[in-house]
């Protein structure tokens, strides 16, 4: 059983009132693409190839005050990226048409010019529970109301001095079909029509005509259109357009401790709290690719929230165990020293070097390869305790643990800096425990990771966190900013990853997924995805 909205198709193409579908993805070029925007571009664009349809990316570019070529381009990048194929449409080449529409309107009575300011209107639109009263323009004669939208063309007319309202009903129970502003004065520079144009229509008018126009057949959109779909119907209906798209509501996606409005986003990185559209903190496309996800996990994502009627939150865990799943079947493994500390085996000398066999499987498949040990290696700062608790199977004096493909060491001594923190840590080599090499008598619970410090090479490992904290939920995101949602680590890191390919993922033993980043070429190192799930199914 499909999702409604494939119910819905499924129908329509059987009783045959539409020979095909065609869906879109209408963003506002304001902001880069989030994983929210994800969630619609997948949809609609599955849709479409589902049903051997078509599917247009259309810029929404009516309002130009907030828009820029810049997000044109990277929603472009980042729908393509995603892996879907679309014709590209801008909303402000239907401006004609949209214009024509108007003067329609107009003419059949069914539009007025109003000279009502925002907070006017807002005080005579009225309430949920209180009616809304006519404005004293309402009846204004259509000739007048033809000549002044020809003075708002002609840039005749201030800002905010006129608008054009539709004429429908000031006592209807639904608040938004009570006369509408559907054209209002701005003097403004559009991106793409430049100065032609100083009157820009609005969205709940605009958008049923860019649907129409591209024939669009199901126009899918979030829940709180729901009360705007009798205002959509109606602008199709009294414009005369015949084929009329249809318009669908889902439940938006929302994810825990996850910014999900452009607006806010854009201030992060106007701010300057994060580098950027990109930071890999953000749960921008652009930031989620350089966090190291792939466009196979984040379709698998939203195939996996599926599709709903109700408003709800999704756990951010969810995400992470798409791309965890994807990354525990491809990416190689290698070992790094995220908080590096020196361990010096004392059983051998500076000559002391030895090549051991580093081994591991991916899926049905086996790798296998050499690493180097020798008397000087990195540990893990956290793989030692001085005072360790009870059933600490790691580096404690007098303990013992195997180095992950090579020998059993036990732990002789450590040395504290004038601070107390550990400096140094001694062990030795326990012969004729070397791994693969027969059944040794000696057992160590635990395993741990290690580099060859005379074979290594450094890179910054940098660990992320949600941007947001879990305290004060649903709270101001201003309020819940996470201070430490970024930490850098100067680690040490197998020699090899010095080759490190920009982009290449990887699993450090013990640690979780790393994705070289995309950008830097200093060896950096971003944490996409820790190797437990926290996420309770
Ligand atoms: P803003 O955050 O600035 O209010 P927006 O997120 O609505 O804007 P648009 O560019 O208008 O941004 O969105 C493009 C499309 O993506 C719209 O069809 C919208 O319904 C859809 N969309 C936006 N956010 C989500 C979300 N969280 N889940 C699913 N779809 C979304
Ligand atoms: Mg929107
Ligand atoms: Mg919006």
């Amino acid at each position: 059983m499909g999702n409604f909205l494939e119910e819905i198709i499924e129908k329509d193409l059987a009783e045959g009132k539409v020979d095909g579908i065609i869906t879109r993805y209408p963003p506002e070029p304001n902001g880069y693409p989030h994983i929210g925007h994800a969630k619609s571009i997948c949809l609609n664009y599955g849709l479409a190839k589902k049903y051997n349809g078509k599917f247009n990316l259309r810029f929404d570019d009516t309002n130009p005050v907030k828009e820029d070529i810049e997000f044109v381009n990277a929603i472009a990048n980042d729908v393509k990226w995603l892996g879907a194929e679309f014709e590209v449409f801008f909303a402000s080449d239907y401006f004609d048409v949209m214009y024509e529409c108007a003067v329609k309107l107009i003419k059949k009575g069914l539009a007025y010019i109003d000279d009502i300011t925002p907070d006017q209107l807002r005080e005579q639109r009225g309430t949920l529970t209180t009616p809304g009263q006519n404005s004293r323009h309402r009846n204004r004669p259509i000739e007048e109301s033809l000549q002044l939208f020809d003075d708002m063309k002609n840039g005749k007319i201030a800002d905010g001095k006129l608008v054009l309202r539709a004429k429908i009903d000031m006592a209807s129970p639904n608040v938004t079909m009570r006369d509408p502003v559907i054209y209002r004065v701005l003097h403004a520079h559009h991106h793409r029509q430049g100065d032609k144009w100083c009157i820009y229509p609005m969205y709940d008018f605009a958008h049923p005509i860019e649907d129409a126009v591209e024939g669009i057949t199901h126009s899918i959109c979030t829940l709180e259109f729901e009360n705007n779909r009798p205002l959509y119907d109606w602008f199709l209906e009294n414009c005369d357009f015949d084929p009329r798209p249809h318009q669908y509501e889902f439940a938006r996606l929302n994810i825990e401790r996850t910014v999900m409005s452009k607006r806010y986003l854009k201030k992060l990185v106007d701010e300057g709290f994060v580098e950027g559209w990109d930071d890999p903190r953000m749960p921008t496309l652009a930031g989620l690719r350089r966090r190291g996800y792939t466009p196979s996990s984040i379709i698998e994502f939203c195939e996996r929230v599926g599709v709903a009627k109700a408003n709800s939150e999704v756990q951010a865990g969810q995400l992470e165990s798409c791309i965890r799943d994807e990354l525990n079947i491809s990416a190689p493994r290698a070992m790094a020293v995220i908080d590096p500390i020196e361990l010096v085996i004392t059983n051998r000398d500076d000559n002391y070097s030895e090549q051991i066999d580093f081994e591991y499987s991916l899926g049905e498949q086996n790798f296998s390869r050499k690493i180097s040990i020798s008397n000087k290696l990195y540990v893990e700062r956290s793989d030692f305790a001085l005072d360790p608790p009870p059933k600490f199977h790691r580096l404690k004096t007098g303990g013992l643990v195997r180095l992950k493909g090579a020998y059993i060491i036990e732990c002789t001594d450590a040395q504290t800096d004038e601070n107390g923190v550990v400096s140094k840590i001694f062990a030795k080599i326990i012969e004729g425990t070397k791994s693969g090499q027969g059944e040794s008598s000696i057992k160590a619970k635990g395993v741990i990771h290690f580099v060859d410090a005379k074979n290594c090479v450094d890179a910054a490992i940098r660990l992320y966190d949600y941007l947001l904290t879990a305290e004060n939920a649903g709270e101001d995101f201003s309020k819940r900013l996470n201070d430490k949602s970024l930490v850098v680590m100067n680690s040490k890191l197998e020699k090899h990853l010095d080759d490190a390919k920009k982009g290449e993922r990887f699993q450090f033993l013990r640690q979780g997924y790393f994705i070289r980043d995309e950008k830097l070429n200093d060896l950096v190192f971003n944490q996409i995805v820790g190797l437990k799930d926290s996420y309770n199914k």
